[in-house]
């Protein structure tokens, strides 16, 4: 038997507390189908921990997420947290402790939900941990600050190790998929130095991959071409910013941000799954939430531990889940409505679940 995976589940706010659990579920069943031991450590965070911990980010929880294998963690709803003490937004905290600097947001078109092409099955690889996003590319203070009333100065931060980092975790991917195909996008026109550093490390790194094939494209050509023609795409690797911006872009293409999940992983060997998406409170409590993106999300976890820590049965699982979401999501009773379905979040859970206990 192998050792058991340690994963965290943390709920966090508004349509987390739905989707969470949903995924969960859905890892739980599969679990049991393949063998796979999963020690379940369900830790307090976001609104309900500010109720019984008195803080969004309770002490422990850090502490707690650093001795797991990987974690699910809900979307965090800190922009209509309360303004009282121990009322923070966990996910600077989160991303520099943890330094989980890859974050990989596959999109992928299912017949009949919506998505404006067949055939779509990209990837985006967006850097994580620096760039143009204010609370990340500095220790203390913000990388934004305004030494007038009429000037505002916001600083991006491009390193070679951030951007070497990414592209060999972005390579990586490319490597295992069947197209083997990488592209880079920047602006390095405009950017000279700083997407030029991205775009010299970029190519660095892609001379440890000869037999993956590399293309760069323009972060505007990039936004336009997604519309176009998204099918001729394999992996993307890009900038913090640009990948924020494009992975929305190409979750629309796909029936919305349901639909968009993500990975983030990093130096160690912790990873953690999140979706692109936030918290929803316009239809948090009603039932009607998509989980696909979070179950995605922790699917993409436990196959990433099953090759990490060489667990065959998290492979199989992943696997199992994979196969049961393409049989779900093509009948409408299991899908929520905002992919074309007749369904709710409990139908499309159950959905998923039965597929997988009725698949050989
Ligand atoms: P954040 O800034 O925290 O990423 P946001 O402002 O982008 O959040 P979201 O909370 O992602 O906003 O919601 C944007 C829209 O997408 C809302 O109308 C919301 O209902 C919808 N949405 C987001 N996630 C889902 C989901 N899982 N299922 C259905 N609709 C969703």
């Amino acid at each position: 038997m192998h050792k058991p995976l340690v994963i965290g589940i943390l709920n966090g706010d508004d349509i987390g507390l739905e989707i969470v659990p949903a995924a969960v579920e859905v890892i739980r069943a599969a679990a049991e189908h393949t063998g796979l031991h999963i020690d379940w450590r369900a830790l307090p965070i976001g609104r309900t921990a500010l109720e019984t911990h008195g803080s969004t980010f309770p002490d422990g929880t850090m502490e707690a997420l650093s001795e797991m294998d990987g974690f699910i963690l809900g979307p965090i709803g800190h922009q209509a947290y309360p303004k009282v003490p121990g009322a923070i937004n966990p996910h600077p905290i989160l991303r520099k402790r943890l330094n989980l600097f890859a974050n990989i947001r596959p999109t992928r078109s299912y017949p009949g939900l919506g998505a404006l092409y067949e055939n779509i099955d990209l990837v985006i690889v967006r850097e994580n941990n620096e760039g143009f996003q204010p609370d990340r590319n500095v220790v203390a203070g913000s990388g934004e600050f305004r030494p007038t009333e009429d000037v505002t100065i916001s600083v991006r931060v491009i390193t070679r190790i951030g951007s070497s980092r990414v592209a060999r975790a972005a390579f990586e991917i490319a490597q295992q998929r069947p197209r083997k195909r990488l592209t880079i996008v920047h602006k390095n026109t405009v950017f000279k130095l700083g997407c030029g550093m991205f775009v010299e490390e970029c190519l660095r790194i892609a001379k440890e991959f000869p037999d993956v094939t590399v293309d760069e494209v323009i972060v505007d050509t990039m936004a336009m071409r997604l519309v176009r023609d998204p099918q001729t795409f394999d992996v993307i690797v890009t900038t913090n910013m640009f990948g924020d911006i494009l992975t929305d872009e190409a979750a629309g293409l796909v029936g919305g941000l349901g639909m968009a999940p993500g990975l983030c992983i990093g130096e160690g060997s912790l990873a953690m799954a999140q979706a692109t998406h936030g918290s929803a409170p316009d239809i948090a409590g009603k039932g009607i939430a998509n989980p696909f993106a979070m179950i995605e999300s922790a699917r993409m976890m436990i196959e990433w531990l099953g090759h990490n820590r060489k667990i065959d049965e998290a492979i199989r699982a992943a696997a199992l889940i994979e196969a049961a979401l393409t049989t779900a999501l093509a009948s409408p009773s299991s899908r929520t409505p905002d992919i074309r379905g007749t369904g709710d979040t409990a139908d499309m859970t159950r959905g998923i679940v039965r597929a997988i206990q009725t698949i050989p």
